[in-house]
């Protein structure tokens, strides 16, 4: 058994400016790597910008990642990086600007080469990344790995690089200006990771530590979610959840980052890909449609009935009346589902992490 997380992890109301000395561990030029508006709303891009002027670091700011970042965006990042000198990053934002800021790192570093570095099994340098996550989703504060898109492939795909963040500030205040529907996808998010994790061939009982600290924090919190699917209250009105449920879903999501960190994630999140590609579906409930198929399917009963006892469900199928009730229905036409089926079936990196034989008989199952 093999145990690795190497990342710095400060996570408390404020950790930012608390702990703004941090960043001068890291480099002397930074560029800040977010998105075009949430991280301004939410106040963690003033922060970072505070401590960073607190300790005389000069920064650039690149407010450009779009959901779901593709190569393009990144590739446009790192130029400007390299020509403002920049040696170390910090992504502010959900999961994607978290792995653009991965992805931003390596390019940089790597001044002589090309974007098609990102997807070349070779052993690269990269520049020190600093995360703060503003969802309660990817954990990718904590995670080795960037998604991007890939628009020629009409997917999105990770990198083949491992960078670990070198800091994660992990402040749940930022989640407070999410609007409803945005957050219960990003929440799905985490809940997938740990339950891919938990039951994954790379499962083992040092990494499972993770996943079932993170099904108790989840399950703990998991109906606060449900009123807000309220047809009647819309689907973008804020949230009304109490500081201590944000804060226990940040800590669930920082911990399935830690989770996945150790197995990688498994068929729901390869499956969700070409949804999210095709149809423009957010990342956590493109991964929530397959999760109720998934643990149905899953032939080690005991493995699932732990997980479903540890987040507080009674069966599979109270399971997925609680998942359809907070996601929604998603139709997914049939040839796009057809073209998603044969795609994982020749996905040999997440089928290695399903320990049991994968047939299209069976995918046909999971919606
Ligand atoms: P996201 O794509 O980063 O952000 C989605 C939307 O939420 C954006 O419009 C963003 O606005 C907004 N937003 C972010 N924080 C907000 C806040 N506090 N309040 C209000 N709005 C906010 O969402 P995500 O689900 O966190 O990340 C998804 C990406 O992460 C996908 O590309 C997925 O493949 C990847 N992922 C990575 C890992 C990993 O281990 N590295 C794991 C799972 C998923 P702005 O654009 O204005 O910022
Ligand atoms: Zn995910």
């Amino acid at each position: 058994m093999n145990l690795y997380m190497p990342t710095s992890v400060y996570c408390e109301k404020n950790c930012v400016t608390a702990h703004a000395d941090e960043f001068k561990k890291l480099g002397t030029r930074a560029m800040i790597v977010t998105g075009k508006h949430s991280s301004r709303a939410n106040g963690s891009l003033q922060d970072v910008c505070r401590a960073l002027d607190s300790s005389n670091i000069p920064y650039v700011i690149f407010d450009e990642i779009e959901a779901n970042p593709s190569v393009e965006t990144v590739v446009k990042a790192a130029n400007i990086a390299k020509k403002e000198n920049v040696d170390f990053f910090i992504g502010i934002g959900g999961g994607s600007p978290m792995d653009a800021s991965k992805a931003i790192s390596l390019l940089t570093k790597n001044t002589d080469k090309d974007e098609h570095i990102l997807y070349e099994q070779v052993k690269l340098d990269y520049y020190p990344v600093a995360e703060v996550p503003t969802t309660s989703g990817t954990g990718s504060e904590v995670t080795p790995y960037a998604i991007l898109t890939l628009h020629e492939k009409h997917t999105k795909k990770s990198i083949a690089h491992r960078i670990y963040p070198a800091v994660a500030f992990v402040d749940y205040t930022y989640l407070k200006t999410s609007n409803r529907s945005g957050f219960i996808s990003t929440c799905v998010d985490a809940l997938a990771h740990l339950i891919e994790s938990y039951l994954n061939t790379n499962a083992n009982e040092y990494n499972r530590m993770y996943a079932r600290e993170g099904f108790r924090l989840w399950g703990s919190v998991k109906n606060s979610l449900v009123p807000c699917m309220k047809p009647e209250n819309g689907s973008n009105e804020s949230l009304d959840l109490s500081d201590e449920e944000y804060e226990t879903f940040m800590h669930a999501s920082l911990i399935a980052g830690m989770a996945i960190t150790h197995t990688g994630t498994s068929l729901p999140h390869g499956l969700s890909y070409p949804v999210t590609y095709e149809l423009g579906v957010p990342h956590g409930k493109a991964v929530g449609i397959f999760l109720p198929g998934f643990l149905r399917n899953y032939e080690d009963k005991s493995d699932v009935h732990d997980v479903l006892d540890a987040l507080g469900f009674s069966s599979i199928s109270s399971f997925e009346t609680y998942i359809r009730t907070i996601i929604g229905e998603v139709e997914i036409p049939i040839e796009i589902w057809e073209t998603d089926k044969k795609a994982i079936l020749q996905n040999p990196a997440k089928l290695k992490n399903y320990p049991f034989e994968m047939t299209a008989e069976i995918l046909a199952t999971y919606r």
